[in-house]
C-alpha cells in the first residue's frame, strides 16, 4: 500500500484513494481524486497538512464543494475535506467547526433563538467555505456576524483573527496566505423563534420559487457593482443553452445545470458563450462567483 495511507492511517486519520470527483461537488462534475483525506479534529488537520508537505504532495482543503468545480483529467494531489463539526452556543455567541454544514447551523442558531444566521439555511456550503467566500443572501452575510476565525496557518500555528483582520467584502475573504479555517466564533441577536423560523421558511420558499433544482455550482458569476450578473445574461436569450450536459437554467440563468453526465469543460463551454455574448452586447466582463480547481499537473 501507498506510504501516504499508510502513514496516515497510523495517525488515525480518514483517507481515501481514486475517489470520485464527482461524489465531492454539488455540479457534481470532475475526474477522480488520487487522495481525499477527511481529518475530524484540529489536531489531525495539523498532521494531515504536515505529513502532505513533508511527502512533497500538492493538496486544496475543500468543503461542501458547492462553489467549486474539479478538472475532468482528475485532480493530482490531495484534497482535504474538514470533517470538524462541532457546534457550541454561549449566550448570542456560536461557535462553529469548519465541517459544518450551513443548514444545520442556521437550524441550531434558530432553535436558540438566535437571529442572524437565516440566509444560510439554504446555502449547501460548510463553515469553512462561507468563511472564504463570504457567504451571503437576501442580504445577511456570513461578515455581518463573524467575529472571530481560528485558523491553522500555513506555518501551522492556531491563530486566532479577528474578523476585522480578513478583509471580507463581496464574495471574498483574505487570509493569511495558505491558512485553513478550523472555527468560527459567530455573535448573533436573541430575537422571537417563530418569527426566525418564518424568515427561514420564506427564504427557502423563495429559493425553490426561483433556483433550479437540478445538481449546479449556485450563481456562476457575480453581480456587476449592485447589478445582480442574470440582468445582463437575461437579455443574451441563451436561457436553455446546451452544451454536452451542462445547460443555462431556463429558472435562473445565473445558474448551469448538470443535465446528467455534464464535464467541468461543458460547464465552462456554457460560461464562456455567455461571457462573450454579455461582453459583446454591453462591454461588460462577468467574473465569475464559481472557482475552477486545476491539478496540480496542469498548473
Ligand atoms: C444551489 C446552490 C445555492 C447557492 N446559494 C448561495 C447563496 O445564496 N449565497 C452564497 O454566498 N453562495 C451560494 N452558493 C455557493 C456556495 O454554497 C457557497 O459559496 C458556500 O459558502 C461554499 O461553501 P463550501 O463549503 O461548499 O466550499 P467549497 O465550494 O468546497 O470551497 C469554496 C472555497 O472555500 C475554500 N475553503 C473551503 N473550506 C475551507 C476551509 N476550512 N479553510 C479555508 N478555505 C476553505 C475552498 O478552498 C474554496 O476556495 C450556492 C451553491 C449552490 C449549489
Amino acid at each position: 500500500m501507498d506510504g501516504l495511507i499508510l502513514e496516515a492511517r497510523r495517525l488515525g486519520i480518514a483517507v481515501q484513494c481514486d475517489v470520485e470527483g464527482k461524489l465531492l461537488t454539488s455540479f457534481c462534475s470532475g475526474g477522480r481524486v488520487k487522495y481525499l483525506f477527511c481529518p475530524s479534529s484540529a489536531r489531525e488537520t495539523t498532521a494531515t497538512l504536515q505529513l502532505l508537505k513533508l511527502r512533497g504532495v500538492p493538496y486544496r482543503v475543500i468543503g461542501g464543494g458547492s462553489n467549486i468545480l474539479l478538472p475532468d483529467e482528475g485532480y493530482a494531489g490531495a484534497l482535504v475535506k474538514l470533517n470538524l463539526r462541532g457546534i457550541g452556543v454561549c449566550g448570542n455567541v456560536v461557535t462553529a467547526d469548519a465541517g459544518v454544514p450551513l443548514p444545520l447551523l442556521a437550524k441550531v442558531a434558530a432553535e436558540k433563538g438566535l437571529s442572524g444566521l437565516e440566509f444560510a439555511c439554504g446555502i449547501p456550503g460548510t463553515v469553512g467555505g462561507a468563511a472564504k467566500t463570504n457567504a451571503g443572501a437576501f442580504g445577511q452575510m456570513t461578515s455581518d456576524v463573524l467575529t472571530e476565525a481560528i485558523v491553522l496557518t500555513k506555518q501551522g500555528e492556531v491563530q486566532a483573527f479577528p474578523a476585522g483582520c480578513l478583509k471580507m467584502g463581496y464574495h471574498s475573504c483574505v487570509f493569511p496566505e495558505g491558512g485553513v479555517v478550523l472555527c468560527l466564533k459567530l455573535t448573533l441577536t436573541p430575537d422571537d423563534k417563530l418569527a426566525i423560523a418564518e424568515r427561514m421558511r420564506r427564504m427557502k420558499l423563495r429559493r425553490q420559487e426561483t433556483q433550479p433544482a437540478e445538481p449546479s455550482a449556485g450563481s456562476v458569476f457575480q453581480r456587476v457593482g449592485e447589478t445582480p450578473a442574470a440582468v445582463y445574461v437575461e437579455k443574451t436569450g441563451l436561457k436553455g443553452l446546451r452544451i454536452g450536459g451542462a445547460q443555462l437554467s431556463r429558472k435562473h440563468c445565473n445558474f448551469i445545470v448538470n443535465k446528467g453526465g455534464a464535464t467541468t469543460e461543458d460547464f465552462f463551454a456554457v460560461a464562456q458563450q455567455v461571457k462573450n455574448r454579455v461582453f459583446d452586447a454591453f462591454g461588460v466582463s462577468l467574473a465569475y462567483e464559481v472557482e475552477r480547481i486545476c491539478s496540480p499537473k496542469s498548473n
